[in-house]
């Protein structure tokens, strides 16, 4: 009997969360067509989501706000913290990601994790090397993920694998300028206007348990820092509203400057373990670190390893 198998990324998606439900459905559907594979989403997407998938012709995944009794396929995340309501009583057939793993299941599963700059990059490559064929849309949305993730390969989880990839999806997109579509993709989620400051802080945000301190980061990309400086005392204010609210040990908001290389970091609740974990000091809530533009990679692990 056909089952319906949803698949999904993490909640606040980004561009990878939802190209790769949207590519790995396509990819399941086609070597796996006894099933039908539905593309979902936890949450609203981001405008550089938005953009992407206007750009190449895609209406959005469904949304999904239960897993309960559902089959699901999860993409760019397994961890229950950043996954959908009803992860218990759901059941994961599979995981396609790129993070580190805080995953128990019973029963053998298909979980493939590939230490790349993105999840888009692990597909990819399974498209080159399995799919009957692979629509220049598809590669258009998996050209952008890859790019979207590895902040145009200047991040630090950027592989020679990430390239490999891009380059061959770029062909089949038809897009000559890797870089500047690149460039153009994040522009498209650089702009804070008509943003609160809390929906600047939660446009990718992620939560996290450290030896059972709760500890939430956020990340927002600009090319121009002149906007979020001019709105720091107000994204501070909101960043303190949400840490006494709903209780949290530590809140962090990454301002990443792409054209520069750097994030400052938007401090609320335990600064000591920031200045801990970079050896830096925290001066009106605030840290500017050069060169530091992955959360994953050079904030998460420094991070949890002062807790
Ligand atoms: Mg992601
Ligand atoms: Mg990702
Ligand atoms: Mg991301």
């Amino acid at each position: 009997m056909s089952e319906k198998i949803y698949v999904i990324g993490h909640m606040n998606p980004d561009t990878d969360s939802i190209c790769s439900a949207l590519a790995y459905a396509e990819f399941k559907n086609q070597v796996d067509p006894g099933n039908e594979y539905i593309a979902a989403r936890m949450g609203e997407m981001n405008s550089e989501t938005a953009y992407v998938l206007e750009r190449f012709g895609f209406s959005e995944p469904v949304l999904l706000e239960d897993a309960t009794g559902l089959n699901i396929i999860l993409v760019d995340h397994n961890e229950k913290s950043q996954s959908v309501e009803g992860y218990d009583g759901a059941q994961i057939l599979e995981v396609i990601d790129h993070h580190k793993i805080n995953f128990k299941c019973s029963e053998p599963i298909y979980y493939l994790n590939e230490p790349v700059g993105s999840t888009a990059t692990i597909l990819g490559d399974m498209f080159l090397s399995t799919a009957k064929n692979i629509d220049e849309g598809i590669a258009g949305l998996l050209l952008s993920a890859i790019l979207s993730d590895t902040v145009v390969f200047k991040s630090a989880t950027t592989t020679e694998k990430d390239w490999r990839v891009a380059k061959k999806m770029a062909q089949l997109a038809k897009i000559n300028d890797i870089k500047a579509f690149g460039i153009e993709v994040k522009k498209a989620k650089s702009s804070l206007e008509g943003l609160s400051a809390n929906q600047i802080i939660y446009s990718d945000f992620k939560d996290f348990d450290f030896k059972n301190s709760k500890v939430g980061i956020g990340q927002i990309e600009v090319v121009d820092s002149a906007e979020s400086e001019m709105r720091r005392d107000e994204l501070l204010d909101e960043l303190n509203d949400i840490r006494e609210s709903k209780d949290y040990d530590l809140l962090v908001l990454m301002v990443t400057n792409i054209m520069d290389e750097g994030s400052e970091l938007l401090v609320s609740g335990l600064s000591n373990k920031i200045e801990a974990a970079f050896d830096v000091e925290v001066k009106d809530n605030r840290v500017y670190l050069d060169g530091v533009m992955s959360r994953k990679k050079q904030i998460v692990p420094l991070i949890e390893g002062v807790f």
